[in-house]
Formats: structure tokens, C-alpha cells, sequence
């Protein structure tokens, strides 16, 4: 069920504790070092002028000042955390026995290959399997999220056209309901990018894609299941098209929870495709990382002696007379995207989660996932507060998208204030206004992890929302009461310098230019 948040106001960790206050006791220092540092040579202009300002505070402050914020948060570990699209399934626990274990440990990425055979035969074998299941022919563990996946896949579809001497091959065509992350990889690798809307049946509208393909397209890419949880049914009609002129497709992996183990995109005519092993296989993630994004490819011919792996911007690990070696890219393959092979813990994560599952557990993954979506559908379908745009009557896969547009017509009451009276609830919120495509978009992923319970009481939350929205809608827009911290400036928490360094919160606070949190 929900899980309250803990509300109260806690200190900073600079303005705890006291002048001298300790957590450890070092030895003494030994004779000769302070000389032996004071003899360096180190230029005066970046000697320190002061003493940092390090927070004073024993152990028993430090440990209870960090247990206090963890319980002012919200995890996979406390309650559901249905944020559509993002995957956020439990991570199980048994990979940190390996993870902390000092044989993984203590390796460093750039030790002798003979001396890591160990770990490379688990990126071998996790290779294979990501072949597998994507119904690939070769896969690089190399990047290090989905994002940089897409960027590797695209520049791979450059240098595919290039070597091919393709001329004039700069559009890539991308669906209006695709991940921000698309556009931004085709534009980073230099394509134009050419949008196609979804037709009302949530499948790419045809129409406008075989108006938008032309001999200037290089590639497409899209999510199947699409980030409407809707599977795209003309994907065999799509990669025909897209092939007749020479153009790749590309899959966004970010939804293979939805079809794992039931359809493969190497079988849908997909030429790459990346796989968000944080998302889709249990590795924790979440503010940003860490991630790991492996891309395979079909290992189709592109001329001139190269197939298409050749083309990859990524290490790949490979097996000779018994033992493995890493293989890097070379030109004209574009450079790797990272210094080390991998986000070797976020695989290793992965790789256990696929050992502990095996083929039938990844399988039952992807069909509670589908049904857990579904009998959420089920229990909404009453409650016109919020409708379900597009693919009327269709089955959903991993998720589904509601749009509280009905409700803000009728109370005012928006998806952001539902979501934060979600909060209140003690229920993390889902996804809001992604995809763009639905007004007031609520994208709501159970993955495999929620019980029944958990599931009945999400929907239960949402009605009543609704109820409450008819009732009193002013009291919901000023939502929530129940957290530590309430509505937060919207355009400021998305700047980077939100991340606004704790000595710095400090000063201001001490110089009264800003207040509490709330
Ligand atoms: C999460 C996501 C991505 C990007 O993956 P990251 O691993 O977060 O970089 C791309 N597309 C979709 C549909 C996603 O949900």
C-alpha cells in the first residue's frame, strides 16, 4: 500500500554538530610527512586560502542525519512506483552479493585481459543472451544508457550510408510519441528529424509515413511497444518501407518489458536496437543513472568487406581459441562513446537479474507486467474523470496512458495536481505530460512487482481524487500537505544549477536570503 513520507524539517549537515566535533580518530601523523608536503612545490595561486568548511558532526549525527532524508524519500522499496515508461520495477537484492564481492570488486577496467577472464566471460555470455532476446546478431555492452545507445545506433546508421556512399541520407523519421531522447540522438548525430503523427488507432499513421519516407531517409526509429503501451501492429508494413529505400530501423528498447520473451525486434525487421538493462532486467536507477544501454545489431553485409557490427561505436567481447579478448571499434566504425568497455555494475546487475529469471521467469515478467496494466484499465473503466486516448478498445502491453483532460474540464483539477495529491496519498506519482501527444497525461507502469492490493488501491486513490476534485478543487491544487517538501518551481528544479552545492544552501540560509524548503 502507500507509504507516508516522513515530513519534517531537517538541518543541513554543516549546520549540525559542533566546533570539533568528530566521527573517527586517525593515528598520529608519522615524522617527516608534514615536511616532506610542505616541500612540494605546489603554485600559490591554488593553495587554499582557508580551511574547507567541513561539517563537524559525530557518527551517530551522520548516520541519523542520512536515514532521516532517506525516509523523507520515496523508492521502489517503500511503496509502488508506477512512473510510465521509466520501468521502475523492484531491483532484487541477491546481485549485491556478487556486486560487493571483492573478486568483481577489485578489478580495474584497464588491467592485463588474460588476468579478467572471469568478467569477461559474464559480458560474453550477457552478449549472447541480449542476442537472444533481441533476436539480434551482435550486441556491444558498451553504453552507458539508453539515450547513449541511440546516440551509438544512429551514428552507426551515419556510417552505414557513408561506407555504402549513400548520398543525400540525412532524415531520420521519428513518431510523435517517441521519447524526447530520439530526436535528440538523430539531431546530436547530425540527421534532420522528420516527425510522423499516431493515428487514432495508436499505430503510426501510414499515410503520413509513406509521405515522409523518401530517398533522403536514412533511418527510422521507434519504441514497439509504443510509450502508449500500445503494440505497433503494421511494424512488418513499416520496416518494408523504410528498407525499400535503403533506410535502417532503429528500436528504442525502452518498452522490451511489454514483449520480452513473446516477440523479438530482430524479428519485426529491425536492423539496431539498444536494450535499457536498468529498466527492462532490475538494475536500480533513477535521477539520472547509472545506467547501461547495450546495442545489437543484424549483422547485415554493407559492402566493401564490412557488415554492419563492424559499424558499431562499442567494444564488443569476443571468444578465440578459448579465451576472451575485447575487441574495439576501428574505422570507419566512429569512435567508442566511453573510456572502459562497459557500466560493468549495472550488467552484472542485469545478468543476474536474466540468471535468477531464466527464459520462463522473463516471460512471466512480461505477462504480469501486460496484466497488471490491464486490470488497471479494468478498474478505471467507470471513472470518466479520466479517458484513455487512442487505440480505443485495444489491449494495452506494459503500460497505459490516461489523460485527466475530462477532469481538468470539468473541476479545473490538472494532471500535476492529481499527481501531487497522489503524494498525499502516500503513492509515488506516474509520468505526467509525456507523450505529448495526450493532454494531461498520466502514464502509469505497474511492471511485474505490484500486487493485486497495491494495484486496487492505486485506482482507489485515483477516483477518489476525482471525488475530491468535484468536492473541493482549490484544496487539490494546493496539494500536497503530507511531504516534506511541497510545490517546488517547476522551470528552477529543471535547471542544472538546481543542484545547488550544500556549503552554498548553507550561506544563503545563514544570510536570511532564503527560507525553509516549503
Ligand atoms: C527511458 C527511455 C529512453 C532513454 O533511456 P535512458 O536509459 O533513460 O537514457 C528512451 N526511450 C524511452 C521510451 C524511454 O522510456
Amino acid at each position: 500500500m502507500g507509504y507516508r513520507q516522513a515530513r519534517w524539517e531537517e538541518p543541513l549537515i554543516l549546520e549540525m554538530g559542533g566546533s570539533g566535533r568528530r566521527g573517527y580518530t586517525l593515528p598520529p601523523i608519522e615524522p617527516g610527512v608534514v615536511e616532506e608536503v610542505g616541500s612540494l612545490s605546489i603554485p600559490e595561486e591554488v593553495k587554499r586560502k582557508e580551511h574547507p568548511r567541513l561539517p563537524e558532526v559525530s557518527e551517530v549525527e551522520v548516520v541519523r542525519h542520512y536515514v532521516r532524508l532517506s525516509q523523507m524519500n520515496y523508492g521502489v522499496d517503500s511503496g509502488p512506483l508506477p512512473l510510465g515508461s521509466c520501468t521502475m520495477k523492484y531491483n532484487p537484492k541477491l546481485p549485491l552479493r556478487y556486486l560487493n564481492d571483492s573478486s568483481f570488486t577489485m578489478l580495474h577496467p584497464y588491467q592485463d585481459e588474460e588476468t579478467v577472464q572471469g568478467i569477461l566471460e559474464i559480458l560474453y555470455e550477457m552478449q549472447e543472451w541480449l542476442k537472444h532476446i533481441t533476436g539480434m546478431d551482435v550486441c556491444t555492452l558498451h553504453p552507458s544508457a539508453g539515450a547513449q545507445g541511440e546516440l551509438a545506433g544512429v551514428l552507426a546508421i551515419r556510417a552505414y550510408h557513408d561506407v555504402k556512399g549513400n548520398e543525400g541520407k540525412d532524415e531520420i523519421i521519428v513518431p510523435d510519441s517517441a521519447h524526447g531522447t530520439n530526436p535528440a540522438s538523430a539531431a546530436m548525430a547530425g540527421f534532420k528529424v522528420i516527425e510522423v503523427p499516431t493515428a487514432p488507432d495508436g499505430n503510426v499513421d501510414m499515410d503520413a509515413l509513406k509521405s515522409a519516407v523518401s530517398e533522403s531517409t536514412a533511418g527510422l526509429m521507434i519504441t514497439n511497444p509504443s510509450t502508449l503501451g500500445l503494440f505497433e501492429e503494421k511494424i512488418l508494413e513499416i520496416a518494408d518501407l523504410i528498407h525499400s529505400v535503403d533506410g535502417l530501423l532503429y528500436y528504442d528498447g525502452a518498452n522490451l518489458n511489454g514483449i520480452m520473451g513473446y516477440a523479438r525486434p530482430g524479428d519485426m525487421g529491425f536492423d539496431i536496437a539498444h536494450v535499457n538493462v536498468h529498466k527492462t532486467f532490475g538494475a536500480p536507477h533513477g535521477g539520472g543513472g547509472p545506467g547501461a544501454g547495450p546495442v545489437c545489431v543484424k549483422d547485415r553485409e554493407v559492402g566493401g568487406g564490412l557488415r554492419l557490427s563492424d559499424l558499431l561505436p562499442g567494444p564488443v567481447v569476443v571468444k578465440e581459441g578459448g579465451k576472451y579478448r575485447v575487441k574495439w571499434p576501428e574505422p570507419p566504425a566512429p569512435g567508442a562513446l566511453r573510456g572502459t568497455i562497459a557500466n560493468t555494475g549495472v550488467i552484472l546487475w542485469g545478468y543476474v537479474y536474466i540468471l535468477l529469471s531464466g527464459p520462463q521467469g522473463l516471460r512471466e515478467a512480461t505477462e504480469m507486467a501486460v496484466l497488471n496494466t490491464n486490470y488497471f484499465l479494468h478498474l478505471m473503466r467507470e471513472e470518466k474523470a479520466y479517458s484513455l486516448p487512442y487505440g480505443e478498445g485495444r489491449w494495452r502491453k506494459h503500460e497505459a496512458v490516461l489523460s485527466a483532460g475530462p477532469l481538468k474540464e470539468e473541476t479545473g483539477v490538472t494532471a500535476k495536481d492529481v499527481a501531487k495529491a497522489l503524494l498525499d496519498r502516500g503513492f509515488y506519482a506516474p509520468t505526467v505530460y509525456f507523450p505529448l501527444i495526450v493532454p494531461e497525461a498520466l502514464m502509469i507502469e505497474f511492471t511485474e512487482s505490484e500486487t493485486l492490493e497495491n494495484i486496487e488501491a492505486y485506482a482507489a486513490a485515483l477516483r477518489e481524487i476525482a471525488e475530491e476534485a468535484r468536492r473541493d478543487p482549490q484544496r487539490l491544487q494546493r496539494s500536497p500537505f503530507n511531504t516534506s517538501v511541497a510545490r517546488v518551481d517547476d522551470v528552477k528544479a529543471n535547471h542544472p544549477r538546481s543542484v545547488t552545492p550544500t556549503w552554498r544552501v548553507y550561506r544563503l540560509r545563514r544570510e536570511g536570503r532564503i527560507g525553509p524548503l516549503r
